[in-house]
């Protein structure tokens, strides 16, 4: 009796007790401060600033953030994340693993064995594993993809708030702003495999860690977003390409607008953030306006943006890609119809990644990139891309045809690689 009276008390000390960090600034009812990026167009962004007090939560888990979400409404709310939920749980809390999900005979050995290219060919699966994989994948995608509805502020309490798991979603909503939480692991289970992407097929995976979806006025600050706990390059490779668990960080698509992401931290990471999701949307045009500064991309292989149709600020971030890099790819990535506007971004880089390594074009025409610093020395990225392209990529011209008007100082890249290493990343709002 007196062991599980000690149990209880612990469990109410935790549920009504905030770490005393915590209780220095409230952040919850911060709006975005004028001319800071894209997101301070017009109205501006205030997320769940006008919540009344019953519609202000503080969470502990999946259930009580589900239950803050409502079904992502309209109604405006805070909710504070303490400690760290884990999406891959069920309602009593306790932890789902990929066995729990799998049904109706889902194996992915027998997956293998069915679409193997050498036998099953080019064609897209289908037959009892993809049934199987698919219905495995909806009961996963039924706890962990979270709808974040219009006038929402999603924050972390304190230095140490984590959500694991999760796919956060803004689909068609507006005025949302998600501040300093650790967004991590979005952990596919069931990744499929794609015969006929990129020539030789590849997988697949269903999850951004927070996914934008004609979303607008939203503001993403001090968060940090990786797959801490599984990496990819830890994953075997299957049909002779990586197993890939994991989809975006931030993917910005789909009709999205007025967006500021600040003093984030995107890391371990491959496909990081994704503005425009194809070059046939051509709804897009004249939206996907996002502004990106003081943020840190460390060992992230592509996409740090990836960009088509936007108009994008993208100035003061520090990139870093570690001696130990298996792959790198690219950082900026100019695609169809893209406007990058690029000023002031520090590249830190092993011997093995040259400047002409760091942007790479499809079907783009123009990027703006001044006051750029390569391992310490200033580079030309354009002349550099255009001396340097592989051939296959056409030149670029400087005129992007705008220049950004909403934003806060802009720093020299090295004073600003400064500041995003001790500044950037959730649990370090000062
Ligand atoms: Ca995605």
């Amino acid at each position: 009796m007196r062991v599980r009276h000690l149990a209880s008390a612990a469990a109410l000390l935790g549920a009504l007790c905030v770490p005393a960090q915590a209780q220095a600034r409230d952040i919850g009812r911060d709006t975005l401060p004028a001319h800071d990026g894209w997101a301070a167009h017009g109205t501006g962004t205030t997320g769940g600033a006008a919540a009344d007090d019953a519609h202000v939560y503080t969470v502990t888990d999946r259930a009580g953030l589900v239950r803050a979400l409502d079904g992502g409404s309209d109604t405006p709310k805070i909710i504070k994340i303490a400690g760290t939920v884990d999406a891959n749980t069920d309602d009593d809390g306790g932890r789902l693993d990929c066995a729990d999900y799998a049904t109706g005979g889902y194996d992915l050995k027998k997956y293998l064995a069915a679409y193997d290219p050498r036998t099953w060919g080019t064609a897209r699966p289908s037959g009892p594993q993809e049934e199987a994989r698919r219905a495995s994948a909806a009961r996963q995608a039924e706890r962990v993809e979270l709808a974040v509805g219009s006038h929402t502020t999603l924050v972390g309490l304190g230095s140490s708030a984590v959500l694991k798991g999760a796919s956060l979603r803004v689909d068609g909503a507006h005025n949302v702003i998600v501040r300093n939480l650790d967004l991590r692991d979005a952990y596919d289970c069931f990744p499929a495999w794609q015969p006929n992407t990129g020539g030789l097929g590849d997988w697949k995976a269903a999850y951004d860690n927070l996914w934008l979806r004609g979303a607008t006025h939203v503001w993403v600050d001090h968060v940090t977003a990786s797959d801490r706990g599984h990496l990819d390059e830890d994953e075997p490779s299957c049909f002779g390409r990586n197993y890939l668990r994991h989809d975006g960080l931030l993917d910005i698509t789909n009709g999205s607008d007025l967006v500021t992401v600040s003093w984030s931290r995107f890391a371990d990471h491959d496909k990081a953030m994704l503005i425009g999701n194809s070059d046939t949307a051509t709804g897009d045009r004249g939206r996907l306006r996002v502004t990106l500064h003081h943020n840190e991309f460390e060992a992230v292989v592509q996409r740090a943006p990836r960009v088509r149709f936007g108009q994008v600020h993208v100035y003061n971030n520090r990139y870093v890609v570690p001696d130990d890099a298996h792959d790198h790819r690219y950082a900026l990535g100019v695609s169809t119809e893209s406007a990058v506007h690029a000023e002031n971004n520090a590249f830190t880089t092993p011997g093995h990644v040259e400047a002409a390594d760091l942007v790479k074009s499809w079907n783009g025409t123009a990027l703006h990139a001044t006051g750029t610093l390569f391992n310490g020395y200033p580079v030309d990225l354009l002349d550099i891309h255009n001396a340097y392209n592989s051939g296959s990529e056409r030149d670029l011209t400087a005129d992007v045809g705008w220049t950004p008007a909403l934003h806060g100082p802009i720093d020299s890249a090295r004073q600003a690689d400064r500041e995003v290493a001790r500044g950037a990343g959730a649990g370090r709002i000062r």
